[in-house]
C-alpha cells in the first residue's frame, strides 16, 4: 500500500497526544479484554419498555436473541443465555458497533444514526478487515452486529478450548472500533425480524454473509499479535504512510505505520490507544482503576456526555 492522501479532514478533533508511550490506556484495557477467561453471563444492558403497539398487525416477536453457540437457539435471552462453561460449540463470532461510542466527527469510522448509513460509513474498514469483509451485518436497532459465521463451527473440548476461543474473539473484537464491554463466546445477537423494544425497530440483514473456515480467526490473531499497530492500522487507515498525518494535520506530515506504533515528525510516536482515542468516544474515568469489572457495572445514561454526542452532524 502506497502513500495515500486522507480525503477526510480529520480521524479526529482532539490531537491524541497522551499516550507517547505506544500501547496504553485503552489499549492495555482492551488487551486486558483479550486475557479475561469469564465473563458469566452476558449483561445485555436492555431495558424493559415494550414496543409502541402495531395496528392491525399481529405482533412481532420483541427482543428475541440468537445464540452464536451450541445449536443457535434462539429466544429471549433469559431462556438461551449460557455460561461460558456450557459452550461447547462455537458457531461465529460477533462485532458489535455501537454508533453512540464512537466520536460523532471522527474521519475514520463515523457514526450514523440511520444503520444503512452508518454500514456505508464504514463499509470500506469492515472490507478491509481480514475476517470481517465475509461477515454478515445485522442491523439491530441500536447499531449493527458483525457476524462472522464459522464453517465448520469449532468445537470446544474443555474449559481451555473456551477460554483460549474467548480470548481470540476479543482480540478481533478489538480490532474495530467495538463497544470494548461487549462479551466474547456468551455473545447473543439479536434475531432476524424481532423487535428491539427500545426503539421498535425491527431487526434485519443489511449485508449477507459468507461463513468462513475458523482456522482464519486463528492466523488473524497471529498477525495482530505479531504487528498489531501495523495491522489494525491498516484496517482502519487503510494505508501505512497517511498524508497528510490524521492527527495534526501539518503541512507535509505523513503519519508512517509501524508494527507496534505510528511516527509522524510532529506527533511522535502513537501506539493503538491514541489511534483508538481519535475514534472512541471517552470512557468513564471509573474504569481509569483499570478493572473490566469496573466498566461492566456501568449503567449507561441516556441523559450523559454520549447521549449528547450520540446524533451525528447532518445537514
Ligand atoms: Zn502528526
Amino acid at each position: 500500500m502506497d502513500t495515500k492522501t486522507q480525503d477526510r479532514s480529520t480521524v479526529g478533533r482532539r490531537p491524541a497526544s497522551r499516550d507517547r508511550a505506544g500501547v496504553t490506556d485503552r489499549a492495555a484495557r482492551r488487551g486486558r479484554r483479550v486475557e479475561a477467561s469469564c465473563d458469566g453471563p452476558s449483561l445485555d444492558r436492555e431495558r424493559e419498555k415494550p414496543p409502541e403497539p402495531e395496528e392491525g398487525r399481529p405482533d412481532p416477536p420483541v427482543d428475541l436473541r440468537e445464540a452464536l453457540f451450541n445449536d443457535g437457539a434462539t429466544g429471549p435471552a433469559s431462556r438461551i443465555q449460557v455460561p461460558m462453561e456450557r459452550i461447547t460449540r462455537l458457531r461465529g463470532l460477533m462485532i458489535d458497533l455501537d454508533p453512540g461510542k464512537l466520536l460523532p466527527d471522527n474521519g475514520v469510522f463515523p457514526p450514523a444514526e440511520d444503520p444503512r448509513e452508518f454500514l456505508r460509513g464504514i463499509q470500506a474498514v469492515l472490507d478491509r478487515h481480514p475476517l470481517a469483509r465475509d461477515a454478515e451485518v445485522r442491523a439491530t436497532g441500536t447499531g449493527l452486529h458483525v457476524l462472522v459465521w464459522f464453517e465448520p463451527a469449532v468445537e470446544l473440548k474443555d474449559a481451555a478450548d473456551q477460554r483460549r476461543w474467548d480470548s481470540l474473539i476479543k482480540l478481533t473484537q478489538a480490532t474495530v472500533p467495538s463497544d470494548p464491554q461487549a462479551p466474547g463466546i456468551t455473545a447473543l445477537t439479536r434475531a432476524v425480524g424481532s423487535v428491539n423494544a427500545k426503539n421498535g425497530a425491527r431487526v434485519e440483514i443489511l449485508r449477507p454473509g459468507t461463513p468462513i473456515d475458523p482456522q482464519r480467526v486463528v492466523e488473524f490473531a497471529e498477525s495482530v499479535r505479531a504487528a498489531p499497530f501495523r495491522t489494525v492500522a491498516g484496517i482502519l487507515l487503510g494505508s501505512q504512510r497517511v498524508t497528510p498525518c490524521p492527527f495534526c494535520l501539518g503541512p507535509r506530515s505523513t503519519f508512517a505505520v509501524l508494527d507496534h506504533a505510528g511516527t509522524c515528525y510532529s506527533c511522535g510516536k502513537l501506539g493503538l490507544a491514541a489511534l483508538y482515542d481519535a475514534i472512541l468516544s471517552p470512557e468513564p474515568p471509573a474504569e481509569a482503576a483499570g478493572t473490566a469489572e469496573v466498566g461492566r457495572s456501568r449503567k449507561p445514561s441516556k441523559q450523559g456526555p454520549k447521549a449528547a454526542q450520540r446524533s451525528p452532524r447532518r445537514g
